[in-house]
């Protein structure tokens, strides 16, 4: 999967969650939780990806998110490349093949994405609003990318950047902090699930079931056979899944802000 389509498909898992949530649970959001909520999953669903380096000293290459703040996610993506490639040969098994690069290795699992959630729940409820802050500029950055790539490519990063460090401040001076902060580590693991899922069906192998050893392998890629797999990038995913998926998105907003905004309209009359 591309990163739009990634990222378009966290902010709707999102959105229908919190929808049906609401629905079904009664367990209602302030708007401006449920767009931080939106972003930062969406933004959660690039992460994975940010495996991808490219060459740092040349400015180039790297995955599409690991070029959201220039040069300096290129060499966070670098960082993060080695250090999979790094646990992928400390836990690999006698039938793993060689590898040199971590792509998709490390970030696509299970764990990976336990971690992220837990990391980012106990940095907001360690460091409060600081954390929050740098944690949504980052977020919110990834999201822009993906959800924006047009306007994105065309602003460039440091605008990017500006922007996400606006909404950032913004979001966390208006934040209530009572149930705000877990919400995030949620939307980033959410989203990195979300992200695995988009790769396996998308053709691309995931080791999914990593630490699992299977047949003397730990990192078996798990992908849906070529027949029923989308082609990444192909026109069923950049025209029907991108269209589906905005669909859900807009539907599910609508339902949330819906019912609060007629009951307004109730009392106002
Ligand atoms: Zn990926």
């Amino acid at each position: 999967m591309m990163g739009p389509s990634h990222a378009l498909s966290g902010a709707a898992v999102w959105l229908s969650g919190s929808w049906a949530l609401q629905h079904f649970y009664d367990y209602e959001q302030s708007p401006l939780a449920l767009a931080v909520g939106t972003a930062v999953c969406a933004g959660g669903a690039l992460l994975p990806d940010l495996d991808l380096s490219g060459k740092v000293t040349r400015n180039r290459g790297g995955a599409t998110v690991a070029r959201t703040f220039g040069v300096f996610s290129l060499f966070i993506a670098e960082v993060v490349e080695k250090i999979s490639l790094g646990v992928y040969y400390a836990t690999k098994l006698s039938r793993d093949p060689k590898r040199n690069n971590g792509h998709r290795t490390l970030t696509h699992t299970i764990p990976f994405t336990v971690l992220v959630g837990w990391g980012t729940t106990s940095l907001c409820a360690r460091y409060g609003k600081w954390a929050v802050i740098g944690i949504l500029f980052f977020m919110i950055g990834l999201a822009l990318r993906g959800l924006f790539d047009k306007w994105a490519e065309r602003a460039g990063w440091l605008i990017v950047t500006l922007v996400s460090a606006g909404a950032a401040v913004f979001t966390a001076a208006n934040l209530p902090g009572d149930r705000g902060y877990p919400m995030i580590g949620l939307a980033v693991g959410v989203g990195c699930f979300v992200h695995i899922i988009g790769d396996m069906i998308t053709r691309a192998g995931v080791p999914i079931l990593w630490p699992i050893p299977i047949k003397r392998r730990m990192w078996t890629p798990i992908s849906l056979p070529d027949k029923i797999a989308l082609r990444a990038g192909g026109r069923t995913e950049v025209v029907f899944v991108r269209s589906a998926l905005t669909v859900v998105s807009v539907l599910a907003a609508i339902g949330l802000v819906a019912p609060s905004l007629l009951q307004k309209l109730d009392l106002t009359l």
